[in-house]
C-alpha cells in the first residue's frame, strides 16, 4: 500500500511530466495524493428531469437526443458559438457551448446523452448553455467535480483518479481496525475511497464521507494527545515549593475559588509531575486570568527561576507591565519590559540583564522570542490570548529555556469539542466563576437613527465619573481608508458630540508609543471617552469603563463582540454594550440577539461556530494545526464522534504503537510532519 501511495503520479498512463506539473501546481504529487485528492462537489446525474419540468435558473441533468448537427458561428470578440437541440419524450431544448472546436466530433446526431446544466432563458426560449455531458449509455451516476487549473480540467482529473483507484489492492491496510469499524458502522477504506470519488449513489457518498471525516478527525485528536504526552521529555525547571499563599497578601482582593483552583492546578504539575507543564487556563473575558499567571509566575520565581510572560500586543504588555509591577513593588521581584518600540539601546539593557540573571520577570510582545534574546535561566513561559499566537511561537519561547513550564491563557472560549483538538496537547484548567460584585453587562441593539439617544446616554455616564469607548465602523485592520474614517469619526465626534469632554483616539495605524500615550491617558481617566478601532479588543483592562458602542456591529463575528464587550463590566458598575446596526436581514439581527440574550462566551462561542465555521476562533491558519483535506473544525457532531471513536481506540489497545494500530500510526506521523512536529518514533 505504502509503496502505491508513494509513487509517482507519472507512473499512471497519460501522465506525461507536462501533465504531472499541473497536477503539482493542485499539490498532488504521489499516486497517494491523487487517491485523496477528494472532488470540491458533485453534479447528481442520478435523478433524470423532463425537459417540459425544467425551470429557469435551476441546474438540471437531462436525458436527449441530439436533434441535429451542430452548427458553429462566429460572434463579437471572435468566440466560438455551437448551437444544437436535444429533445426526449415531452419536448426539445437549445443547447449552447462557447468556444470548444471540438464540441461537432464529440457529439452526434442521433445519440442519446445525458447533459447537466443551468437553464437560461435565449433568444427562442430554454437553453442550457456549456453542460457537461456524456453518453446516456454509460448510465447514471454521481459525477465527481475536482478543483482545477487551467489546462487540467476536472475530467482529466478524473480519468487518472479512476485509473489510480485501479490499483488499489483489495485487500488495503485499513487504517481503522476491524472492530473500531464495527463499532461505529465505518465502511472500509477501500470503499470508502472508491465512493467518495465515484458514488454509487448519495447513500454511499454518505457512507465514504463519514468514513473518511471520522478517520481524519481521530488522526488529528489521537496525534494532538500524543504530542502532549510524549513532546516535551523530561522538566530542566525543579519547583521544589508553592508560594500561592503568599502570593495571595500581595493581592488588593481575594481569588475566586475558580482561580484558587487554577493556582493548584498549575502547582500541582509543577511540584509533582516529572514533565513540564502544559496547561491551559480558559476564563471568559474579566474573569480574571492575569491574577492567576501572576501567582504561578511569584511561585517560580521564589523558587529561583525567572518567568516571561508574552501578549499579543503592545498596549497589552505594557498594561500588563504596570499590574505587575504594582502588585510586586514590595517584593523583591526584578520585572521588566521588552517590546519592539523600545529604543534599541534600552532593548540591548534588557536582554543584557536577562541574559545575566538579573530580571526575574519580563513581559513583552514578540520581541521575547527574537534570536537575540536569552534568558539565565527560564523556568515559566506565559503567553496571553493564546489564540493571537501559533504553536510555533509558543515552542520558540519554550526555546528559550530548558524544557520550562508552559502557561497558556485564552479568553476565546472555544467550543468543547474543538477544543479537545485544538487543545489536545494541554491540559485545561476553566475558570468558570467571575470575580464577586459584577453585574452582567446589559447589552441592546440600536439601529444609527437612534443615534442621539446613544450619545446622550454616554453623556449621562460619563458625568456619573464613568468612561466610555467607541468602536468604530470598520471593517479590517490595514486599510488605510478606516484610518481615515476613524479619525473622522473621532473628529466629528470631539467638535460636534463632545465638543467638551476629553475624547482619545486610537487606532492599529498609529505608532506604538502613541497608542500608550492615550491608552495610558485612558486608564488614568483623563479622557473620558475612547474611540478605537479593534485595537482595544485583546485584553484591556479599564475597570472605570461602563459603556462600548459598537458601530457596524454585523461586520463583527460574535466571538469578537464578547470580546469587545469585555472591555466593560470589569469593576463594581453596572455596565452596558449599544450594538449599532442599520442591518435588517434577519440572519443577521438574529446573530445580534444572541449578543443580547446572553453573556456566556461558551454558549456565544457554539453559536458563532454554528453560523461562522471556526475562522473565527483562530484567525488565518494562526493554530498551527495540519490542513484539513475532508473534515470540517465547524462540523460538530464529526468532531464529537471522532472523540468517541479516539477514547475506544485508546481504552481498547491501550498504545498507539500496539501492532494493530500501525496504519493509524502511519497516518499520524503523516499528517504531523507537514506541521513541522514528528513525534511519534
Ligand atoms: P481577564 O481574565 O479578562 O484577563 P483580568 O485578569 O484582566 O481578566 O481581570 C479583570 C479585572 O478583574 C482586573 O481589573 C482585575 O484586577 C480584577 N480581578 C481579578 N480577579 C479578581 C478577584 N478575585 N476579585 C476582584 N477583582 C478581580
Ligand atoms: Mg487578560
Amino acid at each position: 500500500m505504502a509503496s502505491l501511495f508513494n509513487m509517482p503520479i507519472t507512473s499512471l498512463s497519460g501522465i506525461g511530466s507536462k501533465r504531472a506539473e499541473l497536477f503539482a501546481k493542485l499539490g498532488v504529487k504521489s499516486v497517494g495524493d491523487l487517491i485523496c485528492f477528494y472532488p470540491r462537489t458533485y453534479e447528481d446525474w442520478s435523478s433524470v428531469e423532463k425537459i417540459e419540468n425544467l425551470q429557469y435558473g435551476g441546474i438540471y441533468c437531462i436525458k436527449g437526443i441530439l436533434a441535429k448537427p451542430i452548427v458553429d458561428s462566429r460572434i463579437k470578440g471572435g468566440k466560438l458559438l455551437s448551437k444544437t437541440t436535444v429533445y426526449d419524450e415531452t419536448g426539445s431544448l437549445q443547447i449552447v457551448f462557447f468556444n470548444n472546436r471540438y464540441i461537432s466530433s464529440m457529439l452526434s446526431c442521433g445519440t442519446e446523452y445525458f447533459f447537466y446544466g443551468r437553464i437560461t432563458i435565449g433568444d427562442y426560449g430554454a437553453q442550457m448553455i456549456a453542460p457537461t455531458f456524456s453518453p446516456a449509455s454509460a448510465g447514471l451516476r454521481i459525477t465527481p467535480v475536482y478543483k482545477q487549473t487551467s489546462g487540467l480540467v476536472s475530467k482529466t482529473i478524473a480519468n487518472c483518479v479512476k485509473q489510480a483507484l485501479r490499483l488499489l489492492p483489495k485487500n488495503i491496510n485499513d487504517t481503522f481496525p476491524e472492530q473500531v469499524r464495527k463499532s461505529f458502522d465505518l465502511c472500509d477504506l477501500c470503499c470508502a475511497l472508491i465512493n467518495i470519488h465515484f458514488p454509487e449513489n448519495i447513500e454511499m457518498l454518505e457512507t465514504a464521507r463519514k468514513r473518511l471525516v471520522s478517520e481524519e478527525l481521530v488522526v488529528l485528536n489521537l496525534g494532538m494527545r500524543n504530542l502532549r504526552e510524549h513532546t516535551r521529555g523530561v522538566c530542566g525547571i525543579k519547583i521544589m515549593q508553592d508560594y500561592s499563599k503568599e502570593f495571595e497578601s500581595l493581592l488588593p482582593f481575594t481569588l475566586t475559588n475558580a482561580q484558587k483552583r487554577a493556582v493548584s492546578d498549575c502547582c500541582r504539575d509543577m511540584v509533582t509531575k516529572t514533565s513540564p507543564m502544559n496547561r491551559l487556563i480558559q476564563g471568559d473575558v474579566g474573569s480574571g486570568k492575569t491574577a492567576v499567571a501572576a501567582s504561578v509566575c511569584y511561585s517560580v520565581i521564589k523558587n529561583g527561576y525567572q518567568a516571561a510572560f508574552m501578549a499579543p500586543t503592545e498596549i497589552l504588555a505594557r498594561q500588563h507591565y504596570s499590574t505587575f509591577s504594582k502588585l510586586f513593588e514590595n517584593s523583591d521581584i526584578k520585572t521588566a519590559l521588552l517590546t519592539g518600540s523600545l529604543k534599541e539601546s534600552e532593548k540591548k539593557k534588557i536582554r543584557q540583564s536577562l541574559a545575566d540573571g538579573e530580571i526575574d520577570l519580563v513581559i513583552g510582545t514578540h520581541a521575547l522570542i527574537t534570536d537575540n534574546t536569552e534568558f539565565f535561566n527560564l523556568g515559566i513561559a506565559v503567553t496571553d490570548e493564546q489564540h493571537r499566537f501559533g504553536v510555533a511561537q509558543r515552542a520558540k519561547l519554550l526555546g528559550k529555556g530548558q524544557n520550562p513550564h508552559l502557561l497558556v491563557m485564552s479568553a476565546t472560549p472555544i467550543p468543547r469539542t474543538l477544543g479537545l483538538i485544538v487543545f489536545g496537547d494541554l491540559d485545561i484548567s476553566v475558570i468558570d466563576e467571575l470575580p464577586p460584585s459584577r453585574k452582567p453587562i446589559k447589552t441592546v441593539l440600536m439601529n444609527t437613527s437612534q443615534r442621539a439617544r446613544i450619545y446622550n446616554f454616554i453623556r449621562s455616564e460619563i458625568s456619573a465619573g464613568r468612561q466610555a469607548y467607541i468602536v468604530c465602523p470598520l471593517v479590517e485592520e490595514g486599510e488605510l481608508d478606516n484610518v481615515a474614517a476613524a479619525e473622522e469619526y473621532a473628529a466629528e465626534l470631539m467638535l460636534k458630540q463632545f465638543s467638551d469632554i476629553p475624547v482619545g483616539i486610537v487606532h492599529g495605524h498609529m505608532k506604538a508609543d502613541e497608542k500608550e500615550a492615550v491608552m495610558s491617558k485612558f486608564v488614568a481617566n483623563e479622557y473620558s471617552l475612547l474611540v478605537a478601532t479593534t485595537v482595544i479588543e485583546v485584553g484591556v483592562d479599564v475597570p472605570n469603563a461602563s459603556v462600548i458602542v459598537i458601530e457596524n456591529a454585523e461586520r463583527f463575528g460574535l466571538s469578537q463582540l464578547h470580546q469587545l464587550r469585555g472591555r466593560v463590566g470589569r469593576g463594581k458598575f453596572q455596565s452596558y454594550c449599544i450594538l449599532v446596526s442599520d442591518n435588517s436581514s434577519a440572519i443577521t439581527r438574529q446573530r445580534l440577539e444572541v449578543m443580547c440574550l446572553t453573556n456566556d462566551g461558551f454558549k456565544i462561542a457554539d453559536e458563532d461556530l454554528k453560523m461562522r465555521g471556526p475562522g473565527d476562533f483562530f484567525g488565518e491558519r494562526q493554530h498551527g494545526l495540519p490542513q484539513l483535506s475532508i473534515a470540517d473544525f465547524a462540523d460538530t457532531k464529526s468532531l464529537e464522534l471522532s472523540q468517541k471513536i479516539a477514547d475506544y481506540i485508546m481504552f481498547t489497545y491501550k498504545d498507539i504503537r500496539s501492532d494493530e494500530l500501525r496504519p493509524l500510526k502511519a497516518e499520524i506521523v503523516k499528517l504531523f510532519e507537514q506541521g513541522g512536529h514528528n513525534t511519534l518514533n
